[in-house]
Parts: structure tokens; C-alpha cells; sequence
């Protein structure tokens, strides 16, 4: 499943072929994904430029110059890809079209995005670009984690007198949005904090060094994303997902990585989640 740094990665590589063109036509293979596609979506996008390539969380956002701004989650397994670039960034010719193409924009550069998701839990919607915030699933939002909102001052007081363990208070999308299972085992090791803590009755200071935690943890994956978007560019086109390796993450039973410590990673399944974590580092 897609998170954050993903999302990041997929928006950083359709932005130089979406910002700025004209979506030529839009290919609405079917009625809805999780939900119903927008009345008329196809007719609300075509002939628009797209103004602005955003993400909120986990949603891009795409700003058009009719006002309106098209919200796309990838969901579990969504998927985009981009073909034909007329500039070279993309090596590889326009595919035949598969079985879960969903949606395919044409751009005017001659370029194409397909949406394929296999799983249909993505997610598109259309809304009034000055109304986003107000949006169902953006008004729910806490701050970003990587934004100046989020800060040890904003942690201190979400956390206090919560009674959940810690990890499910990071994972609350209300308090800090687009934070998922990964990166929140990974900035709880790095923070020495364990996820079975009661949020309320961690020390001021453990959380604040929580924040440049989680912002260091999602930083490194983008930037891993960042580096896999040279490679795609000569393999299938496909944005997103990249190899990254992890502290805790997916390793259970193996000897933590903390110099001196003789641990092996523990796995602990937590509101139905698998948590990775060190039982000697994190207190
Ligand atoms: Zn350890």
C-alpha cells in the first residue's frame, strides 16, 4: 500500500508532464472505484490545463484552470503510469491498453497518465479548488507531517492525557496526516520510544524528538523515491514504488542494527497491524 513517500514520488514524477498542459481527452473506462466517479468527470477535465500538481497526505490534487481541482488516491494498489513523453523523459511507447486501466489522460504534449488499479479501493473526485480543505476526506486532516504545522509543540499537546498506545495515536490521521504502519515503527525506533506506550505518559521531550524523527524517516524515502524516478523513466513508466530498506520494518527476529544492542527485532500485531520494534532501544 502507498504511503506518503510514495505518493511523493508518484506526484514528483507527473508533475513535469502534467503541470502546465492540457488534457486533450480522458478515458473513463468505468462508473465508480471505491465510489462513483464525479458526474460528467470526463467532460469536467477535458480541454483543462492542469495549473498545479499538490499532494495533502496521501492525495494528489491536481488544481485545473476551471476552478475545480481533481483529487486521486491511489488506495491499496492504484497505480499510474506514464507513456510517450515527446520530450524523452519517458523512453518507453504508449502500452495496450490493460484490463485495469481505469482512467487514461491524454495530454496535449502527446504524453499519457493511466490510473490502473486492480483492487479499485483509489479513490478520484472533483471538487472547487477554494472549497479542497472542506473536502470530506481533506477536512478530517491533521497537519503535515513534513509541513511547519507539525511541530514538537503541536505533538506535545495532541498527545496529552491519550490513553491509546502511541503507535495508534501516530496513526490517527487526525493528529498527523498520511503517517502509515512503516514510517511510524521506523521514527518510534529511531526515537527510542515503544510502540506500547500510552501516548499521554510519555515525557514532553521523548515526543519532541519525536518530530525530526518521523520528518527524517519520511525525508530518506523520498529521497529514495526520488533517486528510483531516473529508473523508471527506462523501465515500464510505472511511479511509486521503489526498494527501501528499513531499521525495524519486516524485520522480525533479526539483530537490531543499534551498535552494542543484542536484541533481535520483535514483531507485535497491534489494532490488527504488525509493529516492528526493538525491545532493548525502545523503552
Ligand atoms: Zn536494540
Amino acid at each position: 500500500m502507498p504511503e506518503l513517500p510514495e505518493v511523493e514520488t508518484v506526484r514528483r514524477g507527473l508533475a513535469p508532464v502534467m503541470e502546465g498542459q492540457v488534457m486533450e481527452r480522458v478515458e473513463v473506462n468505468r462508473p465508480d472505484l471505491r465510489w462513483p466517479f464525479p458526474d460528467r468527470m470526463a467532460a469536467r477535465l477535458t480541454g483543462r490545463r492542469v495549473l498545479q500538481l499538490r499532494r495533502r497526505s496521501k492525495y494528489l490534487l491536481a488544481d485545473l484552470d476551471s476552478g475545480e481541482t481533481l483529487l486521486v488516491h491511489l488506495g491499496m494498489s492504484g497505480r499510474m503510469t506514464v507513456s510517450g513523453d515527446p520530450l524523452g523523459r519517458f523512453v518507453h511507447d504508449h502500452p495496450a491498453r490493460e484490463k485495469h486501466d481505469h482512467v487514461v489522460f491524454h495530454m496535449d504534449s502527446g504524453a499519457r497518465v493511466t490510473f490502473n488499479d486492480p483492487r479499485r479501493f483509489g479513490a478520484m473526485d472533483l471538487m472547487e479548488t477554494a472549497a479542497a480543505d472542506r473536502h470530506r476526506l481533506l477536512a478530517v486532516l491533521g497537519p503535515e507531517p513534513l509541513g511547519n504545522d507539525f511541530n514538537e509543540a503541536y505533538l506535545i499537546a495532541a498527545l496529552a492525557g491519550k490513553n491509546t498506545p502511541v503507535k495508534s495515536a501516530l496513526l490517527d490521521q487526525g493528529i498527523v496526516a498520511g503517517l502509515g504502519n512503516i514510517y511510524v515503527c521506523e521514527a518510534l525506533f529511531r526515537s527510542g520510544i515503544s510502540p506500547l506506550r500510552k501516548a499521554g505518559q510519555i515525557a514532553a521531550p521523548r515526543i519532541a524528538a519525536l518530530v525530526p524523527a518521523i520528518r527524517d524517516v519520511l525525508q530518506r524515502a523520498i529521497a529514495a523515491g526520488g533517486s528510483s524516478l531516473r529508473d523508471f523513466r527506462q523501465a515500464d513508466g510505472e511511479l511509486g514504488y521503489f526498494q527501501h530498506s528499513f531499521d525495524v520494518y519486516g524485520r522480525e527476529g533479526e539483530p537490531c542494527r543499534t551498535p552494542g544492542c543484542t536484541r533481535s527485532i520483535q514483531r507485535k500485531v497491534q489494532s490488527g497491524r504488525s509493529t516492528f520494534y526493538c525491545p532493548a532501544c525502545q523503552r
